[in-house]
């Protein structure tokens, strides 16, 4: 009974699944070109120190966020691209890209912000991230300290001593790593006892629900604590509201990132914040200084 009903069910979705495969076919093809037609580019969405009224001066950095502006489709998401980029072993490329892009950019920033890059874990496991990596800061002039590498905490599950020996080196460069959603997956709390992580950016799942329902304050509280505990710093994703804000303060979390604070875009529309008009200005700025 239950073989005649998959089979049936097969019969039904056929088509569409035909589809599916054709479609991600020739988005994969689209994908492969995407970078040298130039139809990616960075969005940065802003972090800054908790305090319960947000100011330009409490911004401390930036997460760049990979966008793709497909001809055709228009923004085919992350969540889309990321994956299918995986798969295909085009995420070498698109995250040499990535980061080579996030570092450039930030590097001609007239403040010292930091700039926070996601790493997929193809990109993790399967290249030498840490000579690509030092290799990237040397040809950018980007101080390590700035740039900060954002792994999801599924990744080191996979091999925990290359996991491990990996995080180390890529400290030792100077550049600071964090656990990008923690709580969404499966999160041990043996990975953050092994792993130096310097940030723990806490999953928007658990923001969300704050006002909602009493479990995930408790969460949020505990996670909190316990990151403190360990010495590493909190960064709150996904913060929305006045409220989920008023909370996250007077627990105590170092961090937040959210809609409430600025949402993801060009890094021209933030261009005050970065100080990319002081760097134009930055000859008469120097003769001010001198004289
Ligand atoms: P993530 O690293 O956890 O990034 C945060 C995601 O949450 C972003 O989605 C951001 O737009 C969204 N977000 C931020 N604040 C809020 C908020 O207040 N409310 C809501 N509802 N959403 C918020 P995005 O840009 O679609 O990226 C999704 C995921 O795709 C990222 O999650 C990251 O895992 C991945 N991704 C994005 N860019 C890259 C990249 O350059 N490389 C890699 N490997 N992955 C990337
Ligand atoms: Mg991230
Ligand atoms: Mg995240
Ligand atoms: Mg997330």
């Amino acid at each position: 009974r239950a073989k005649a009903k998959a089979r049936g069910s097969v019969t039904v979705f056929e088509p569409e699944m035909d589809m599916q495969i054709r479609d991600r076919r020739v988005l994969h093809q689209d994908l492969s070109n995407a970078i040298r037609n130039g139809e990616m580019s960075l969005y940065y969405q802003p972090q800054a120190s908790s305090t319960k009224r947000v100011g330009n001066n409490d911004i401390v950095g930036f997460e760049a966020l990979t966008r793709w502006r497909h001809p055709t489709r228009g923004f085919v998401p992350p969540s889309e691209f990321i994956p299918l980029a995986e798969e295909s072993g085009l995420i070498v490329e698109l995250g040499e890209w990535i980061l080579r892009e996030a570092c450039r950019q930030a590097a001609s920033w007239a403040r010292p912000l930091q700039v926070a890059v996601n790493l997929s874990p193809a990109q993790f496991l399967n290249t030498d991230l840490v000579a690509f990596v030092h290799e990237v800061l040397l040809q950018t002039g980007l101080e390590p300290g700035r740039l900060e590498l954002e792994i999801t905490e599924g990744v080191l599950i996979e091999d925990f001593d290359r996991g491990l020996s990996l995080l180390r080196r890529l400290k030792a460069l100077g550049v600071r790593v964090s656990m990008d959603d923690f709580g969404s997956g499966y999160s041990s709390l043996t990975y953050l006892q092994a792993f130096p992580f310097d940030k723990i950016k806490i999953d928007r799942a658990f923001i969300m629900n704050l006002g909602r329902n009493p479990q995930s304050a408790a969460i949020v509280r505990a996670v909190i604590g316990l990151g403190h505990g360990l010495g590493v710093t909190l960064v709150a994703e996904g913060v929305e509201t006045q409220d989920q804000l008023d909370f996250l303060v007077d627990e105590s979390c170092d961090a937040v990132q959210g809609y409430l604070i600025g949402k993801p875009a060009p890094i021209d529309q933030y261009r005050w914040l970065v100080g990319l008009d002081a760097l134009e200005d930055r000859a008469p700025a120097r003769a001010r200084e001198a004289g």
